[in-house]
């Protein structure tokens, strides 16, 4: 039987760091980290997650503001409110939630906002650093699941990973950081032929396709580390990518869904909002 990975108990161990370097922050410096989060429209998923990050602001001793749009807002608009927060000297991160509403270029948004500023780490720029492997803004889920690995204490080098989505908040540049810790990576996507197959030859299997189950318990090489990204909403709550318990039979460790992947990336945020709050040696905003 897995080991359960307490997701909830490593954010608080790094959220106490956050706060710690905030208070110290206030103390030595006056500088308040500040959080800007832009709401487009009111959809149920998005209000939710960013009162979440709203709250771990307050409880980190972090502010937050809050940017409500209305769904009809048009993009020239959008951009000239990012454009206002790039140039607002009190805010020091900024998170545009998504998705945003159809027809809107995402990519153009995304690229809006300032490097520096870039909390999510969704910015070319900053991705580009992750592909390098150079110090950075991380984008905060693929940051959260190296968070889990290294936590678990293995030597993970040579270790064969396999990856279940390819998007460019997770799966790509989660690639990049496994190839980091030296893991031989498999990317799979809607065209992979079989998914079974690699699955099954993964040391460490990161699922993260949104959808419900996926990835079958069989599947899972005894010993493995399964780490669940997906999260699916179901009418008795979330579920993850994962096929739960059938996997927890044979994985050495997996992450739950909720309290695996989420809370740490919440966590993973509010850290990158303290390096920006304290200039993390990239190029400034305008
Ligand atoms: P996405 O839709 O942008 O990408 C999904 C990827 O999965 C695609 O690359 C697609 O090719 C692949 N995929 C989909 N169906 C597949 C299948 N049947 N077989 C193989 N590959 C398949 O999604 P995303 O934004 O990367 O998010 C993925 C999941 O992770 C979602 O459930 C999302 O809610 C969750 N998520 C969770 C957190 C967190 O903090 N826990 C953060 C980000 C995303």
């Amino acid at each position: 039987m897995a080991v359960l990975v307490d997701g909830r108990k490593l954010s608080s161990t790094i959220l106490e760091e956050v706060a710690s370097k905030a208070t110290e922050l206030r103390e030595k410096s006056s500088v308040v980290p500040t959080l800007a989060a832009v709401l487009v429209g009111e959809d149920g998923a998005s209000v939710s997650y960013v009162r979440q990050k709203e709250k771990a602001c307050e409880r980190a001793g972090l502010r937050s503001v809050t940017v409500r749009l209305p769904e009809s807002v048009t993009e020239g608009e959008l951009l000239a409110r990012i454009d206002g927060l790039n140039r607002d000297r009190s805010v020091h991160g900024i998170i545009v939630q998504l998705p945003l509403p159809r027809g809107m270029d995402v990519e153009r948004v995304v690229s809006a906002v300032a490097p520096d500023k870039d909390v999510d780490g969704f910015h070319p720029l900053n991705l580009g650093l992750v592909m390098r492997g150079t110090p950075g803004l991380m984008p905060c889920t693929p940051a959260a699941v190296c968070v889990i690995l290294d936590s678990l204490g293995i030597p993970l080098a040579g270790l064969r990973a396999v990856i279940v989505g390819r998007s460019l908040i997770v799966g790509r540049p989660l690639s990049c950081l496994l190839l980091q810790r030296d893991l031989t990576v498999t990317v799979c996507h809607t065209r992979t032929r079989d998914l079974a197959d690699e699955v099954s030859r993964a040391d460490v299997v990161v699922a993260a396709a949104g959808r419900a189950g996926l990835v079958r318990g069989e599947w899972i090489k005894p010993g493995a580390v399964v780490i669940d990204v997906g999260t699916n909403p179901t009418p008795s709550g979330l579920i993850g990518d994962v096929e739960f318990a059938a996997a927890a039979e044979r994985a050495g460790y997996i992450t739950p869904v909720p309290g695996g992947v989420g809370p740490l990336t919440v966590a993973m945020l509010l850290k990158n909002v303290v390096s920006a709050s304290t200039s993390c040696g990239m190029p400034r905003c305008p």
